[in-house]
């Protein structure tokens, strides 16, 4: 066993109770790794003897960010309809189409090495988990393939089979509905650990995504779903009644829905790249956190409605745009992920925390919705 402490911390944010609530902030502290997991933190003054020391100039250091929600198995990109939406063209879903086909036709180590490459980029952004889901595939082999790829680079990996229906299912949607359940599911259950459905107008409606859901939970996949998005609907309420982890996106909501957030323990996860990225009415985190919701703050890094693999983008639209205060945001983005991947040992600097930390280039976490779109990460350890 090796220990390394790091010192020199000017403002460390645990997020450990034993630190205070909120986030736990401790300054002049130290952090004692074993083995790359985190032994100790507290005041620099009373640290236990460790093998080596980092010293990190005064700098603040904040838990790696959990970043819930990604889709990065995929080939092509969609800068066109961007410029297209920001010209006026809405964001409808009807562009994902366009990369099933360049994923399809994209061959095992293209789609691996832009994977490695996004996943460098959230590293180097202070991600250190991540959830990838398929998706682009849309035919057993294709699904299979996407999740088998994302497995080896992360343990949360998520069948997204009931993304859009495929064209060439287009006049049978329940036959598209019978492969996911069955065969598609069967081959992509042993390289997943959740299932989602994206439960929208255009995509797949409440019985559908029961259906799907209920046939993960029944192949031992835990339950996610992309719902509200592009306008009202069942979505939330059917995952609080499921009891799902976390339901994502969460823009349109009426009293009910919220209500049943609240009273159901379903991680609501933000999602605000998406609405900056599509020019769309933000959710509601302020209304949430205030009636008690549990809230995360992920990416949805997409070739689609929002190709930002920032974290600290996030955070900084949570603050600017949603009305969540600097420690909301921080906590969303961190201890809240945890919470939508059922994960207690990242999110937090706890003994015991594998999540790594994340050395910032300010004094102060505060800087990361004060200086938005200025590289602040300076170190992952
Ligand atoms: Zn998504």
């Amino acid at each position: 066993m090796s220990s390394v402490m790091v010192t020199g911390v000017g403002e460390l944010v645990t997020l450990d109770p034993a630190h205070g609530h909120g986030l736990g902030v401790v300054t002049d502290a130290a952090v004692v790794l074993e083995d790359s997991v985190v032994a100790w933190t507290g005041p620099a003054a009373g640290a236990p003897a460790a093998d080596e020391a980092v010293d990190v100039g005064g700098r603040a250091v904040i838990p790696g960010f959990v970043d819930s929600h990604s889709h990065l198995v995929f080939a092509g990109d969609r800068a066109a309809e961007f410029a297209a939406r920001m010209a006026g063209t809405p964001y409808d879903g009807g562009g994902i189409a366009t990369t099933v086909a360049a994923t399809r036709g994209a061959s095992d180590e293209q789609l691996e090495a832009n994977l490695l490459r996004l996943l460098g980029e959230m590293r180097r952004q202070g991600t250190t988990t991540v959830e990838v889901k398929s998706g682009y595939g849309l035919t057993v082999a294709d699904e299979a393939r996407a999740l088998a790829l994302a497995r080896r680079l992360t343990p949360e990996t998520t069948f997204l089979g009931a993304h859009v229906v495929p064209p060439e299912y287009a006049d049978d949607p329940a036959g598209y509905v019978d492969l996911v359940t069955g065969p598609m599911l069967e081959a992509c259950a042993p390289h997943a650990r959740w299932i989602d459905v994206f439960c929208e107008r255009g995509a797949f409606d409440a019985d559908q995504a029961r259906a799907i859901l209920e046939a993960g939970s029944a192949a031992g996949l835990g339950g996610r779903l992309h719902a509200n998005q592009l306008g009202p609907g069942p979505g939330v309420r059917l995952a609080c009644e499921l009891g799902l982890t976390a339901v994502d996106h969460c823009t349109y909501l009426d009293d009910a829905d919220v209500e049943a957030l609240a009273s159901s323990g379903t991680v609501a996860t933000l999602l605000p790249g998406v609405e900056f990225s599509t020019r769309s009415p933000y959710p509601d985190a302020r209304g949430l956190i205030d009636a008690g919701v549990r809230v995360a703050l992920a990416s949805d890094c997409n070739p689609g409605s929002c190709f930002t693999s920032s974290m600290p983008l996030c955070v900084a639209l949570g603050v600017r745009e949603m009305r969540m205060t600097p420690d909301e945001a921080l906590t969303a983005a961190t201890l809240g992920g945890a919470a939508a991947l059922r994960r207690d040992d990242v999110g937090h600097l706890r003994p015991g925390s594998r999540g790594g930390l994340v050395v910032l280039e300010a004094p102060s976490y505060l800087h990361l919705a004060y200086r938005p779109g200025v590289p602040l990460v300076s170190q992952v350890l």
